[in-house]
């Protein structure tokens, strides 16, 4: 064995040279030793030194194949007589405190690209958290604090996690222009955003556009603290209210009807009613089902309607024309005399500017669903929440490729 191949495979640093190699376990040995001429003091760099006795340490580095390989190395002692103290020098290729080395740190790394945290795990007979420890680190110094003072666009989201966690919700910052995470707060509403106003006032970010949903606690943080910036709500936000409405009425409506034939021309067209039309599949008779359920001609009928006009209020050509259909709809929705249809006409009637907006600044969180489906999948496994600083950098790492550091 020579002293460059270890240099060159292993990752051992100058400075050290190879004694001999022992096999203990079905594990390979390497004993290495530093030079002499190379030891300096740690702290001052002086070579003003006498050798004190050495420390045995094992470091365990790349396999060779699934062989695992470690460094036992003789770390010297050293008292320096320009600090007058004694001290172990520094171990390049390994990190201060960690049993493992930079070569091996690296190497798992590159096969969390591919792999889930098990995977690895298993492949390099490691254990579990001593993997998750290294992606953490490494997660934590690219990711933790994302630079935002080119912040332009941004989308504002909560995501639920579920009743049993603490926190229940979290609240995710999105950069519109890459569709990076910039920010998850604990929580939501205002107080969930209060550490990312720091920040922006620090890093003196010009940021010019907002898309969130309608709830009145970001539209007052959001006026707060970037006054200058528009309000746009989230046409995807709109319309998933409107649904929410047309999935009550439905049920509403299928307890009041009496006759047996009706209840079953209603049955399972929940999801026809919130499809848009053109996503119909005509295979499963999708859109006779629709129709049939619709001739039913009730509340839910004119709701339906309304909804698929409701979208049309994005592809007008201008804004000026879209604040006439805008009016012009809301008018219609207001004299169906259908309580929940009027309690959304009224909401989007109070937000009118921050609805038509949208032709300033034609941002949404629409596209960034996906990642939080993504987001959601990740929090079913279960170490989201047995360390949750470790999640929400996982949530920051979420737009790498597809297995970059996910699993
Ligand atoms: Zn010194």
């Amino acid at each position: 064995m020579s002293t460059s191949l270890l240099y060159h495979a292993f990752g051992i640093r100058k400075g050290f040279k190879y004694t001999r190699t022992q096999y203990e376990n079905g594990a390979v040995i390497f004993v290495v030793k530093p030079e002499q001429q190379s030891l300096i003091c740690p702290a001052c760099e002086s070579r003003n030194i006498i050798r004190k006795g050495v420390i045995w340490r094992m470091i365990r580095t790349v396999p060779i194949g699934r062989m695992p390989v470690y460094i036992k190395v003789a770390v010297q002692r050293v008292r320096c007589f320009c600090c007058g103290v004694i001290r172990q020098i520094k171990i390049p290729f390994a990190r201060e405190y960690r049993r493992c080395s930079r070569a091996l740190e690296r190497l798992v790394l590159t096969l969390s690209n591919h792999m889930t945290i098990r995977d690895v795990a298993d492949f390099l007979k490691l254990g579990w958290d001593l993997v998750k420890d290294i992606q953490k680190e490494y997660l934590k110094k690219r990711f933790n604090k994302p630079k935002i003072h080119k912040l332009k666009q941004i989308a504002i989201d909560e995501i639920y996690l579920g009743k049993k966690n603490d926190p229940q919700y979290l609240t995710i910052v999105y950069d519109l222009k890459n569709g990076n995470v910039v920010f998850v707060g604990n929580g939501k509403g205002a107080d969930a955003l209060q550490p990312f106003w720091q920040r922006v006032k620090r890093a003196k970010a010009n940021i010019r556009a907002v898309a969130t949903d309608m709830s009145p606690a970001y539209i007052s943080a959001v006026m707060e603290h970037l006054p200058g910036a528009a309000l746009v709500f989230d046409h995807f936000h709109i319309v998933k209210l409107f649904n929410e409405k047309l999935t009550d009425l439905r049920r509403k409506l299928f307890h009041q009807l009496t006759e047996k034939e009706n209840k079953k021309l209603l049955k399972g067209t929940r999801w026809l009613l919130l499809k848009n039309p053109e996503n119909l599949n005509t295979d499963k008779d999708e859109p006779k089902r629709l129709q049939e359920a619709l001739e039913l001609n009730t509340p839910l009928t004119t709701a339906y309607y309304l909804k698929e006009d409701l979208r049309q209020l994005w592809s007008q050509p201008t804004k000026e024309k879209a604040a006439e259909f805008l009016e012009s709809w809301l008018q219609r929705a207001w004299s169906t005399g259908i309580p929940s249809i009027i309690s959304v006409a009224n909401t989007l009637a109070a937000r009118r500017s921050g609805i038509l907006a949208w032709y300033n600044y034609q941002i949404s969180t629409g596209p960034l669903e996906g990642l939080n489906n993504k987001i959601k999948t990740m929090k079913r496994q279960a170490y989201g929440f047995r360390d949750l600083e470790f999640f929400k950098l996982k949530i920051k790492a979420i737009h790498l490729s597809r297995y970059a550091l996910v699993g």
